[in-house]
């Protein structure tokens, strides 16, 4: 079986590639187990989506704000070594919109997704924090609607994020992929930047179906990162 100690302490540029499964350890739930976000919700992908949001604004709200926010919610052992390691050597790209890379200190983060908690005024473009979105969707200044950054269907990713991603992804002699199922696009299409050289590991709780040449680790990711050794 592959030696994750050995491969993090041998690579000089390490990309981690993390979803949902990195923060249900912190009591978030997913999207698509039995127990996700979407469990017994036929329209949960269209309260997402950018349509509507522009349509049914205090909907949308209502649904983000009573299935997506968990601000109590602290990082585990998984966020915190991999932002450990990250700040040394490497990146973490992520899907999760839930900050907890950011709570664990990670500084070379790219959120792919965005994030809950930068939230703005769709009208007048100002900064609003997100205790204040989560007490009312209309900006208490203008009148204008209040949003956070997270990337709606319907909405494209944020350029620079894909740009600084996949930099960093073709520069990386070490991907590990955790706690996502590489299902969702482009995020899994990133991968495919990758040197042929480079070594690709995979930790989840089952198996996936992994790229040529690609390791897989099948475990709860916790469990493993408990085994990480950070110098
Ligand atoms: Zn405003």
């Amino acid at each position: 079986m592959v030696d994750l100690n050995q491969a993090l302490q041998q690579a000089h540029q390490i990309v981690f590639m993390t979803g949902a499964g990195v923060s249900t350890a912190s009591g978030i739930p997913d999207y698509r187990s039995e127990t996700g976000v979407y469990a017994g919700k036929k329209n949960a992908e269209y309260m997402l989506s950018h349509d509507n949001f522009i349509q049914h604004p205090a909907d949308y709200w209502h649904f983000v704000k009573e299935n997506l926010y968990f601000p109590q919610a602290q990082p585990n052992i998984i966020h915190q070594k991999m932002a450990q390691i990250a700040n040394q050597k490497g990146l973490v790209i992520t899907q999760n919109v839930d900050g907890l890379d950011r709570k664990a200190g990670c500084k070379n983060l790219v959120e792919f997704h965005g994030t809950l908690y930068d939230t703005y005024c769709t009208k007048c473009g100002q900064a609003v924090d997100w205790h204040e979105y989560l007490q009312d969707y209309r900006h208490q200044n203008c009148g204008g609607i209040i949003r956070s950054s997270i990337v709606l269907y319907g909405e494209s990713i944020n350029e620079n994020s894909i740009s600084r991603s996949l930099q960093a992804v073709a520069a990386a002699d070490l991907i590990i992929v955790v706690g996502t199922s590489f299902q969702v696009y482009p995020f899994a299409g990133l991968i495919q930047y990758r040197q042929e050289a480079a070594q690709l590991i995979a930790i989840n709780k089952t198996p996936l179906p992994m790229p040529t040449g690609g390791e897989m680790i099948v475990a709860d990711a916790v469990d493993t990162f408990k085994g990480v050794t950070v110098k």
